[in-house]
């Protein structure tokens, strides 16, 4: 991989690179058929990175690496990664990547220990893909906002792209978890998008000041329509910085995490504060 990189790169070819757990959907689609269009070489990596996981997810994580090829490939990928994990972690491996700041931001969600497994894999994924660009879902919005941030205080020379989030008819967001639904499930687990939009409405009407009220709302109208839906997690925070709102916070990230039938869904909503204020 970096010799091939390394010529591909001496020859003033861009590589765009979408990191991936594998399972390919039209979610990760989208991000492939993006960096085709902005580069003239796409790498896609499939690797699922034991640092993130809790040990039985990691087990029953799906793995399918054929099919993942044919799909990428189809979708215009030129490269598929496909590490081992002595590749990634030989023997006495043991770096961290911390960012204390953000870490702090997100301590409520207790999940530190997956960031930072996300955080180490994806800085060796750029050490050895050396990309131009490298794309990521801001269906994962907490992801994003670290990544963005590793990049700009390590002064990585790759432009970090985030792609909107791609959703089924339904409306539920793509997620390789929405196969282990059953139908009453997904039913149920549209409340989610239903309830991210009702806040997002309210803070377009009533401004940034209104944070407080729409998350609250947003949990009662979760409540009442889908009991089914138990929450884990919901916030309305500054998209960059993870911390609450302020002032001359540029864009909002509504955010929702909740289980169904004893699967986690993630989805949230973006809200553009500057254009709002522009407005009035
Ligand atoms: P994963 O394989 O789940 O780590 O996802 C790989 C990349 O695809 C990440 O950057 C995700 O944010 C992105 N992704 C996953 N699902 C979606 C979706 N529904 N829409 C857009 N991007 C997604």
């Amino acid at each position: 991989m970096l010799k091939t990189v390394s010529s591909l790169k001496h020859s003033g070819k861009s590589i765009g690179f979408v990191p991936t757990l594998g399972a390919l959907h039209d979610g990760h689609l989208s991000l492939i058929k993006k960096a085709k269009k902005e580069n003239d070489i796409v790498v896609v990596s499939v690797f699922v990175n034991r640092l993130q996981f809790r040990k039985m997810a990691f087990l029953n994580y799906p793995r399918n690496l054929k099919g993942d090829a044919a799909i990428a490939k189809k979708a215009g990928a030129d490269i598929l990664f496909a590490p081992s994990e002595k590749q990634i972690y030989p023997n006495g491996f043991s770096a961290q990547v911390v960012l204390p700041n953000l870490f702090k931001a997100l301590k409520s969600q207790k999940l530190s220990w997956h960031y930072k497994g996300v955080l180490i894999v994806v800085m060796k994924l750029f050490n050895i893909v050396n990309p131009t660009r490298a794309y990521f879902g801001l269906k994962d919005p907490h992801q994003f906002a670290l990544i963005k941030k590793m990049v700009d205080d390590f002064n990585m020379q790759v432009k970090i792209c985030g792609c909107p989030t791609v959703r089924g008819r339904d409306r539920l967001a793509l997620s390789s978890r929405n196969a282990l639904l059953s139908g009453q499930e997904k039913k149920a687990a549209k409340a989610i998008y239903r309830a991210l939009v009702f806040a997002k409405t309210e803070m377009k009407k009533n401004g940034a000041k209104s944070a407080t009220s729409a998350l609250a709302g947003m949990k009662k109208m979760l409540k009442k329509e889908a009991p089914a839906v138990q929450l884990d997690y919901a916030e309305i925070a500054d998209a960059k910085t993870l911390e609450p709102l302020w002032g001359k916070s540029k864009e909002a990230l509504v955010f929702v995490a909740a289980f169904v039938g004893g699967k986690r869904l993630t989805d949230n909503i973006r809200l553009n504060l500057r254009q709002r204020r522009k407005q009035h």
